[in-house]
Order: structure tokens, then sequence, then C-alpha cells
């Protein structure tokens, strides 16, 4: 049998493949809007656990096109191993053609671009990369332990190695008062990335985490309703003005109405939707089906 540390999390796109997990946990642990794995300590699976459940799968599914590398930034582990457990993947699986795992900026940023290539050569080509914010008052005020110099300077790397990457936004991240502020920042932050894929989540505050967030942002935070989610949004979207194509979906299960776009081929249709649901608000996906 497979073994998994529960919880275990990956992103939407990834349901079809094999979660492997080589690492539990998050290396910081310390973003306060996050409470996915504050259950577990930061720690590296062995090369003999994570090759055993790698022999499993390829009797089980010897079929696998798609591994994601969990937890919550498997490239925190040193890039010999990552080699060692890429190249163990891709002899054991002889379809195999995608590997990925959600990364933080801090992981990027401590390897050299050399060493990305070398990865994306053994088949690591996608990385989730959690931006959250393009302001460095709501990174600072969320703890998010990055500042979108580092977050930039980042993903330039990973594209740099030919790596795809898709980065995340969490909408309603600023609060109420911070609102425009985030939408803005948010959008130049893409203007300057442009991610391959780029995906909007929007704030879910677990209970047992909620008095921490409220006490790190240090001032009160209004949470936004769905409407001024999608307020939010627009605004964001006004202000992304990207050459290169990317793909941008609103579709988490948190978000209160699922949407999709070619950007930026397709922005003046988004925004129409977007428009459209603003004065629709019996569209929206009831709260207590998005887990809040
Ligand atoms: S880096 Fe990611 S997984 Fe870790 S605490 Fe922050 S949001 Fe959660």
């Amino acid at each position: 049998m497979l073994t998994y540390i529960d919880p275990v999390y990956r992103p939407p796109s990834e349901a079809d493949s094999l979660i492997l997990q080589v690492t539990i946990g998050c290396s910081y642990n310390r973003c306060s809007f996050c409470a996915m794995y504050r259950s577990k300590r930061y720690e590296e699976r062995s090369i003999e656990e994570i090759k055993a459940d790698i022999d499993y799968a390829a009797k089980e599914y010897p079929n696998i096109k798609r591994v994601f590398l969990a937890d919550g930034d498997a490239l925190n582990l040193n890039s010999n191993t990552l080699v060692e457990i890429l190249d163990y993947l891709r002899t054991s699986f002889p379809n195999l053609e995608r590997v990925s795992s959600y990364a933080m900026p801090k992981n990027l940023l401590q390897k050299s671009v050399e060493e990305l290539k070398m990865l994306r050569e053994k088949g690591l080509k996608m990385l989730y990369i959690g931006i959250e914010s393009g302001s460095d008052l709501i990174l600072r005020k969320v703890t998010k332990g990055a500042n979108t110099k580092g977050i930039i300077e980042g993903c330039k790397k990973a594209k740099d190695a030919d790596i795809i990457i898709s980065c995340m936004l969490i909408l309603g991240l600023g609060g109420k008062k911070y609102s425009t502020l985030h939408a803005i920042e948010s959008a130049k932050i893409i203007n300057i990335i442009e991610p391959d894929y780029l995906a909007a989540l929007t704030l879910y505050l677990d209970d047992s985490i909620k008095d921490e967030f409220c006490s790190k942002f240090e001032e009160q935070f209004e949470m936004l309703s769905d409407q001024d989610v999608l307020e939010e949004l627009k605004v964001m979207v006004q202000n992304i003005n990207n050459k290169r194509k990317i793909i941008f979906r609103v579709n988490h299960a948190s978000n209160p109405y699922p949407l999709k776009a070619l950007l930026p081929d397709e922005k003046e249709e988004l925004l129409r939707k977007i428009d459209t649901l603003l004065k629709s608000p019996e569209l929206y996906r009831p709260r207590f089906l998005r887990g809040f």
C-alpha cells in the first residue's frame, strides 16, 4: 500500500496524478491564513520509503503519466535527492510525462538555475507557486515569509529553467481595507511574472487559525462578501496586461462562481462575465458547499 500521512493536499489539476508524499508538511508552516499542515511537523521521508511507494505504485498502476510530489514544498528537498526520486520515477513508469510539486519562493531562491534545469531535464516539468498577493504590505501582514522581490526572482529562475509555473493568488487576502491595493498590486506582479497558469482562490479562514490571523494582521480585518470578492477580481483582471498568454482559472471550490479565461485574448469576455455575476448573486455557489 502507498503510505500517506494525512492530511494530503494537491492542486485541482492533479486529480489524475499519482500523489507521492516525499516530504511531510511544510518547511515554513507559518503563513497566518494557511491551516493545511498545522498538524504536521516538517519531515523528509527517507529515499528507501519513497522508493518502496514507487515500487508499489509501479506494480499497481504501471501506466501512470503524471506524478505530483507532496506535501507543501517538496522542492525543499536537496537537488541530489530530487534527482534520485525523478530518475527512479522515470525508470519505474515508462509512460511518465510530467512530475510536478508545490514550491515556495524560498525553495526556488535556494536553488541555482542550473540545478532547476537539471531537475527539469529529469522530469520536474511544473511547479505550483503560492504568491498570494502582489502587495508587500499584505504579504507582511499575513506572514507569508516572502516578499515581491523574492517571488519575482524565484519565478524568473523557474521560467529560465523552462519549468511551467502555475501561480496562485488569494482573493480577499487584504480584507476590505486593502482590497483595491491587493487587486492592483497582484495584477502588477502577474504582469511581471507572466506565469503559464494563474489560479485565484478565495480566502477561507479555518476556525483554528482565525484568531492568529487577525492578531498577526495587526489591525481590524473585515472579510469580503462574495460581491466584494467579485469586485476585487474585476479590478485585478482590469489591471492584468500580460503579453505572454496566461491560462487563468478561478474555479477553486472556495470561489463564488467558477470562471476561466485565456488572457489576454479573453479578458474582455471575462470582465463581461464578472459584471453579469455582480448583478446576479443568486448564481453564486452557496457558502456551505465551499467549506465556509
Ligand atoms: S508556504 Fe504554503 S503550505 Fe506553507 S504555510 Fe504558507 S501557504 Fe501553507
